[in-house]
C-alpha cells in the first residue's frame, strides 16, 4: 500500500492527538505531535524568564532558539513523550502554565519558521500522521489526506479538564474553557499560518462521537485515500 502523509488539524482539545495516535499504531505510521513542539519552546521561554507579565522577550528567544533541541521518545509501553534538550518534559508541557502562554509564542514568525522546517524534515519520508493547526495549509499542503477536527467549546473544555484531573492536576473548569477559547482565537487570528481548514480537508465534528466511532471514521478516510 502506498505511504502517504496525513495532516490532522483543528481546534484545541478536540481529541486530534488521540485519534491520530490510534490510527498511527494500527497502520504502523509515525505520529508527530507538533503542538508538543510549540509547547516545548514555550516551556523553554518560561524557564529562561523570557515571558514576563504577558510580554515576550523575542530577541533573547530568537538568539537561543537554535540551541533548543526537541525530540520524541517512547516509554516501555510505547507511549510517546516529548524531550527538550534531552529532558523528558511531557508532564510539564501539558500543564496550565504552558497552555496559557503557548499561543502567543506560536504566533511569533521566527518560532513558526524553525518548527515548520523541523516538521518537514520529520515527515519527509512519508508514512506519517502529523497533528497541529497548519499541517494541511502550510507544513504539508500536498498531504494526500487532510482532516480538520472540531467539537463544541464546552465539550472540548470538559475533555481537557478530565485529562488534567486524570493527571493529578486540580483545574477549574471555567479556566480551562477560557483557555481553550483564547487559544482558538489567537491561533485563528495570527498573521502567519493561522488555524483554518484547508480547502481540501475533510471536516469531522466529533462532539457526539465515541472513540470507537471516530477511530472507525478515520480508518475509512485513510483506506479511501491510499486506494486513490
Ligand atoms: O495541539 P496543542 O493543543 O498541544 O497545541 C498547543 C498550541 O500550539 C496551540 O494552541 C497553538 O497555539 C500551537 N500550535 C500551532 N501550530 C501547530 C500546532 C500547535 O500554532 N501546528
Amino acid at each position: 500500500m502506498r505511504k502517504i502523509i496525513i495532516a490532522m488539524d483543528g481546534h484545541s482539545s478536540c481529541g486530534k492527538s488521540t485519534m491520530a495516535k490510534t490510527l498511527a499504531k494500527k497502520i504502523g505510521y509515525t505520529y508527530i505531535d507538533t503542538g508538543a513542539m510549540y509547547r516545548a519552546v514555550t516551556l523553554f521561554a518560561l524557564r529562561k524568564g523570557f515571558i514576563r507579565d504577558n510580554s515576550i522577550d523575542q530577541e533573547s528567544l530568537r538568539s537561543e532558539l537554535p540551541g533548543i533541541e526537541i525530540s520524541f521518545g517512547h516509554d516501555d509501553e510505547g507511549k510517546q513523550f516529548t524531550m527538550l534538550n534531552g529532558e523528558n518534559v511531557e508532564r510539564e508541557i501539558r500543564g496550565m502554565e504552558v497552555s496559557s502562554h503557548v499561543s502567543p509564542i506560536s504566533a511569533i514568525p521566527f518560532v513558526r519558521e524553525a518548527m515548520v522546517e523541523q516538521q518537514r524534515a520529520m515527515g519527509s519520508k512519508g508514512a506519517v500522521i502529523m497533528d497541529g493547526r497548519d499541517i494541511g495549509t502550510t507544513v504539508f499542503p500536498n498531504a494526500q489526506l487532510k482532516i480538520f477536527v472540531t467539537a463544541s467549546d464546552e465539550i472540548r473544555a470538559r475533555r481537557r479538564y478530565d485529562e488534567l484531573v486524570s493527571k493529578g492536576e486540580n483545574p477549574v473548569y471555567e479556566d480551562v474553557l477560557k483557555n481553550v477559547r483564547e487559544r482558538d482565537y489567537i491561533d485563528s487570528h495570527r498573521a502567519v499560518s493561522p488555524l483554518r481548514k484547508a480547502d481540501d480537508a475533510i471536516v469531522l465534528d466529533n462532539s457526539h462521537m465515541t472513540y470507537d466511532e471516530q477511530d472507525q471514521w478515520l480508518m475509512e478516510q485513510y483506506l479511501k485515500a491510499v486506494q486513490q
